[in-house]
């Protein structure tokens, strides 16, 4: 059984993966639908249990997410909707994963993927809020003199109005500096704010996504189109952008992620497409 955390656990994927394994990829985010398809890229037969019937597509927006499933037929990648609930083993080696409904899938290899939980036991009992990750206000800042940065934090998002913990590596870093500015501020510090932003890479797919598609109720095509695997789109809900993806256009990426952020969008002639996003996170 596999996790994916670090570079020897990376390794230790690749190395059993040589023998063109079956493989049971449990959880389809963004690690596991990314970790699926360049395993069978490498020759795994591989079967990706997904909760959602559409995977990502909560995340991506029903174009790009739309693409990824098509690549995974494409390739040859089994997605079976579903629950792992555990995975099953004879003699230590692993045999298959159990599902929900009580059916199994057999494999040599399992990655699982579902998810991460943050590292705050050692704060227990230290007085810094702890609850899914430290607990801390729009500025960061946990309790006088404690602060939060990167995928432990938990933080008020003034863009979404809820709390949330993110992990990508770009909001990390932006976080990190947001801290720092807060921290030398002192009375001067100001709400951390961003537009989500994250990419992920399937096949050939280079996706990148800013702001959040979740609750938006329509899509308009700027550039391109899916059907050229090569597309930017902007979502709505009423006449609110709430977000916009890049596929194969990381050029266009930087420009659209500036236009959502100022709300200043380029306007074009391609016709607005009314299907609805997903209505789940990712
Ligand atoms: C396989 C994988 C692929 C990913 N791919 C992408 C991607 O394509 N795009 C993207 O945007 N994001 C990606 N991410 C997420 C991205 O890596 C994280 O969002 C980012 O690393 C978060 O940075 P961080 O500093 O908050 O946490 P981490 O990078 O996890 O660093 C936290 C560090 O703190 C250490 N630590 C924990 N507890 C303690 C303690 N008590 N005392 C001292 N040190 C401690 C840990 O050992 C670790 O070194 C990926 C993550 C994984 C695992």
């Amino acid at each position: 059984m596999h996790v994916l955390r670090t570079l020897d656990d990376a390794l230790a994927l690749r190395e059993a993966l040589r023998a063109g394994p079956r493989m049971v990829v449990a959880g389809a985010g963004l690690l596991g639908t990314e970790a699926a398809v360049a395993a069978r890229a490498l020759g795994a037969d591989v079967t990706l249990v997904s909760s959602a019937p559409v995977p990502l597509l909560g995340l991506l927006g029903p174009q790009a997410a739309g693409l990824v499933a098509a690549t995974h037929r494409d390739l040859g990648l089994r997605v079976h909707q579903g629950r792992v609930t555990a995975v099953r083993a004879a003699r230590d080696t692993v045999t298959g994963v159990q599902l929900a409904d009580g059916g199994v899938l057999p494999a040599d290899v399992v990655l699982v993927a579902t998810g991460s939980v943050p590292n705050t036991e050692w704060l227990h009992g230290s007085g810094v809020p702890v609850g899914d990750g430290v607990v801390c206000d729009v500025l960061c800042a946990a309790e006088p003199g404690v602060w939060a940065a990167g995928d432990v934090a938990n933080r008020p998002d003034p863009r979404t109005r809820r709390r949330r913990r993110l992990e990508h590596r770009t909001h990390a870093t932006e976080q990190a500096m947001a801290v720092a500015r807060n921290i030398l501020a002192g009375g001067a510090a100001r709400p951390f704010a961003p537009l989500r932003s994250f990419w992920t890479d399937q096949h050939d797919l280079k996706i990148q996504v800013f702001g959040d598609l979740t609750g938006t109720d329509r899509c308009h095509i700027l550039q391109g189109t899916p059907s050229e695997r090569q597309f930017t789109a902007v979502y709505y809900a009423g006449e609110r952008v709430l977000g916009a993806v890049a596929v194969n256009m990381p050029r266009e990426a930087l420009r659209l992620r500036v236009a959502v952020e100022s709300g200043e969008l380029p306007t074009t002639d391609h016709p607005a497409d009314p299907t609805p996003a997903g209505a789940t996170e990712g």
